[in-house]
Formats: structure tokens, sequence, C-alpha cells
């Protein structure tokens, strides 16, 4: 079924990506992700979170989201304890060898999630200590650093966009790389998009709209990403931004699940209904409508799984509703969000098979280019070596000299 296919292929899909963010700039992998679309403030930050459950992004009602922000959600087994092992937090691999909980210090430089196998692998060692964090996140900036304070992840996430964007609003390309380890996700790789905007604020340059369209565009173009297109319930969905360039790359549809929030504050007398019934733009995926928090919500530090609660009476309120209750709400939305990306990464994979292929391929050709490889082992070996390079050098000096003297005569 696509709920196992996902819960064993996306971690390892997950450490592919991983890995490919660290070698050469110039092989890239278009690796099964979703991204979320949307004018600013529609609620693209707000889903997130929903998703995963905790509060941990910047969110607010001017710009937040500066830098793309690559969120790799990785399930950990719910009920017992945790094993340090599941998802990868810093030095997995050690860590299912080992039993040791993720701790600061022990992390590969991949900071990779475990192999599938390593995931369902409880260890025994690491349960008797029973130490590790239920929940955990880990940056790819700091590895081996593990938050379990989702506040002080905020405030990461917070620090890391001042450093590369400047602490005023601009916005930077460069993605900020997260992992959450959790027992309450499901395993997907999300990523967060600033919003898109029209008219430059503070210290924004004045083709500010054009920059973000085209950050955008370079995640959402690839053929392997899903995209949630994020509209606000609220406004008109004929002048959705994330419709739009949703359209713009995936004229069928076959890769865009829309997603409509602020439900609850629509002009009274309105619904959505008729929209999630795919009856005023359709999806080929559909919609799924979503219930998040206020600004009010937020400074009143409601939480969570408050909200989770306000959401679900929120629908049972709204009788007219349960016609499409099946895509109401955000687990609706993560069950929807999973079954689709193990569909996905089940077509994607010869493709993927074949890049890689086509990528050893080409690297042996160049490595063979280099000629033999020396033998630098011994202080004789070098200085043999060194004879050797400089006699070829001398030989092909000759014959120039000659061809020359040829020429000349
Ligand atoms: P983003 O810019 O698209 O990432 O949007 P955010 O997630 O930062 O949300 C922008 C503002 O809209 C915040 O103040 C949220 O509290 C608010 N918001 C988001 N979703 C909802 C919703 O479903 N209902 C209500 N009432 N407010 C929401
Ligand atoms: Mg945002």
């Amino acid at each position: 079924s696509p709920e196992v296919l996902g819960d064993s292929l996306i971690p390892v899909i997950n450490r592919l990506q991983d890995i490919f963010s660290q070698v050469t700039l110039d092989f890239k992998l278009a690796l099964p992700q979703v991204a979320v679309v949307g004018s600013q403030s529609s609620g693209k930050s707000s889903v997130l979170e929903a998703l995963v459950g905790r509060d941990f992004l910047p969110r607010g009602p001017e710009i937040c989201t500066r830098r793309p922000l690559v969120l790799q959600l990785v399930k950990l087994p719910s009920g017992g304890p945790a094993p340090g092992s599941a998802g990868g937090a810093a030095g997995a691999a050690a860590a299912a060898a080992n039993g040791a909980p993720p701790a600061a210090g022990s992390g590969t430089q991949l900071g990779g999630g475990a192999p599938a196998a390593a995931v369902a692998a409880p260890s025994a060692a690491a349960a008797a200590a029973g130490r590790q964090p239920r929940e955990w996140g880990e940056f790819l900036h700091a590895p081996g650093k593990i938050f379990t304070d989702f506040e002080r992840i905020r405030q990461e996430i917070q620090a890391e966009t001042d450093r590369v964007s400047g602490g005023g609003k601009n916005i930077s390309d460069k993605p900020i790389r997260l992992k959450i380890c959790s027992p309450n996700v499901l395993t997907m790789t999300l990523i967060d998009l600033p919003g898109m905007t029209k008219v430059p604020v503070g210290d924004q340059p004045s083709d500010i709209e054009r920059r973000i369209r085209e950050m955008v565009f370079s995640y959402i173009r690839e053929p392997t990403c899903l995209i949630l297109a994020v509209s606000a319930s609220n406004t008109d969905l004929a002048n959705s931004d994330a419709l739009q360039v949703a359209q713009l790359v995936d004229p069928e549809g076959a890769r865009t699940i829309g997603v409509m929030t602020k439900l609850d504050i629509m002009d009274r007398g309105t619904s959505a209904v008729s929209a999630l019934k795919n009856g005023v733009v359709p999806l080929r995926l559909g919609y799924v409508a979503v219930v998040n928090r206020s600004q009010a919500d937020i400074n009143s530090r409601r939480s969570m799984a408050d909200a989770r609660r306000a959401e679900a009476a929120w629908f049972d309120h709204h009788s007219e509703y349960s016609e499409v209750a099946a895509s109401c709400g955000v687990g609706a939305l993560a069950r929807r969000i999973n079954t689709l990306l193990g569909a996905h990464i089940r077509t994607t994979l010869p493709q993927l098979r074949r890049q890689i292929a086509e990528a050893l391929e080409a690297r042996a050709a160049e490595l063979g280019g280099y000629g033999e490889e020396l033998d630098l082992g011994s202080d004789s070996a070098k200085s043999a070596a060194l004879l050797q390079l400089l006699c070829a050098y001398a030989d092909r000096y000759d014959s120039l000299l000659e061809g020359r003297c040829e020429d000349m005569s």
C-alpha cells in the first residue's frame, strides 16, 4: 500500500537528499518533495506547523519566511521509547550501531536519515537508558546539535535567516535545512517558501516580486515536486497567486493539491464548499480545507493541541462542510500528502535511478581522463613518480620544439 511504501521509501529518499546537498554543486538530483506556495500571509507556515504538530516556525502578519526552509519530517515509532537510531538526527548510523541516543558530537557529517532498516530496529541499550527526547530537531548547518525545545528551533531559524539575508526584510534563496524526528509526524520532506508579494518593503530590492517568484519556480518547476497551493478562503480563488504559479509549472494539475486556509474568517454568508468540491478552480488532486490559529491565538500562545481541537469543533459546528468532511482538517491533509508522495516516488524512481547512473558514468569518464593513479605511498615512490612526470614533460617539450624547428625550416 502507498502508506507502507511511503514509510519505507521516503526515509531513503530523505537520506539521499542529505547526501546530495553536501556533494558537488553541479550534481543536483530532483528528489521528490512537497513545496508550499502562496501569497504572503495566506497561511503557508501555519499549515506546515500544523502538519508537524509543533510551534517552531516564524509566523505573522508581515514577511517572516525569508529563506526557503527544507524540512525533513521523520516518523519515530510511537508508544515505546523512541530509538535514537530512528530518523537520523546526529549520527543515526552510529547511534543505530551502538544504541546511543542522539547527542552532540556524535554526528556524522551527513547528519543523515538512518537507512530504513535502522529506523525499524529499536535499540535495547538506548531503551534501557531511556534518555532520548521524544521529539527533536537538527539543522544541517549545525550537525550534532540536537534541539528539543521547539522555541529554540524558531530562534535558530530566525538567526540563520538574519545571518544570510540580513536583519531587515530582505530574502535569500539559500535554503535552511532542518530535520524533525517525532512520533507525531508522517515521514516526508516539506519546503516552506517566502510568500509572493507585489510591493517592496523595508530593505527589499525593487524587483522583489520577480525574485520571490523565481525562487518559488526553482523548487516547484521540478516535475518531482508536489505543490501545496495555499489560498486564503477569504479572498477570491480566481485571484490566488498559489494557483496561478502552480498552473504555470503543472498545467495538467498532476501534482498540485489546493489548500484553503482561514475558513473561520470568510465573509458571512459565503462558504468554501463549492471550491472544495472542485467547482470553482478545478484541480485534479482536489482541495483540502484547514482552520489554523489566528494572530490573536498566536499572541495568546494557544497550543497546537488546542488549535486542532478547535479546528475539529469548527467543522462540527459548520454542518455545511459535512458533505466534504474527508477533505477537511490538518489530519486529512497529512494523510493525503503521504499517500500522494508515496505514489509519486514510485513513479519517479526509475528516472532517479537513470539520473544517478548517468552521473556516475560521466564521473567515471572524467576520472579516466586524468590518466593513471600515481603511487605516492613512500618517499622513494614519490621520487619515482616525480621523475616519471619530469621525463614525460621533457619528452613533450622536446617534441614541441622539434615541431617548431620543422615549421621554421
Ligand atoms: P504565510 O506568510 O503564508 O507563511 O502565513 P502565516 O502562516 O505566517 O500566517 C499569516 C497570518 O495568518 C498569521 O497571523 C496567522 O495567525 C493567520 N492565519 C493563518 N491561517 C489562519 C486560519 O486558518 N485562520 C485564521 N483566523 N488566521 C490564520
Ligand atoms: Mg511563512
